[in-house]
């Protein structure tokens, strides 16, 4: 899988990742934050042929250009359902205050849940529900590149927030522990900052070293 790495223009948004399974052409964007006429652009450059907005959780900085992208390709909208009803109300979301125009309304089109696999033209994803952060935060999981979208969970050296309305600092270390257990390394692109190693987070992560005293 061809993983790329969007730069939204703004450093409140997400990290914005889009795969490509480069023998078909068939593509996912995971956490558009934001749609502008550079991601038609990105997606041709690609050869992408979008077929899943692929949602970690439910927040505003993760979601905000799934309407406009959703409205111009037609690809499905993938995301917990315990964070499904983010993608209508710009309180769950948190947009409310934060954005300067409100957030539109978007149905999903797929709710996943743990174990789930999402085929891709010949690749796999795998989601792995992670709450802790929200209820219905999640991982995906590219076996084959060894690689984890992490969301909002897990981030270089510490894990996202668990403050918010639908968060919870019991379920975010029970999230992190089945991350951590998982087999060998990989390569873990997180949805804020820099790009880090499952193998460097178990040996250096404040928030999972403070867990396992
Ligand atoms: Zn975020
Ligand atoms: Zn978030």
């Amino acid at each position: 899988m061809k993983i790329n790495q969007l730069y939204l223009g703004h450093e409140m948004f997400a990290n914005c990742y889009l795969l490509v399974d480069e023998k078909t052409g068939d593509a996912a964007v995971v956490d558009p934050a934001w749609y502008t006429d550079d991601f038609k652009n990105i997606l041709a450059e690609n050869n992408a042929n979008l077929k899943y907005i692929l949602l970690t959780h439910g927040h505003f900085d993760h979601i905000f250009g799934v309407h406009g992208l959703k409205e111009a390709t037609g690809a499905k909208v993938v995301i917990h359902g315990n964070d499904a009803g983010h993608l209508l109300d710009e309180n769950k979301s948190l947009a409310r205050g934060n954005m300067p125009e409100p957030q539109k309304p978007v149905h999903a089109d797929a709710l996943v849940s743990d174990g789930d696999v999402i085929t891709l033209g010949e690749s796999k994803i795998r989601v792995m529900h992670t709450p802790g952060h929200t209820m219905g935060g999640v991982c995906y999981i590219l076996e084959d590149d060894r690689v984890i979208i992490s969301g909002d969970t897990l981030f270089c050296m510490t894990a996202g927030r668990t403050d918010f309305f639908d968060g919870s600092d019991e379920l975010m270390i029970e999230s992190l522990k089945r991350l951590i257990a998982l087999d060998g390394d990989y390569r873990v692109l997180p949805g804020h900052n820099r790009e880090t190693t499952l193998e460097s987070e178990r040996k250096r992560n404040w928030y999972i070293r403070r867990m396992v005293k």
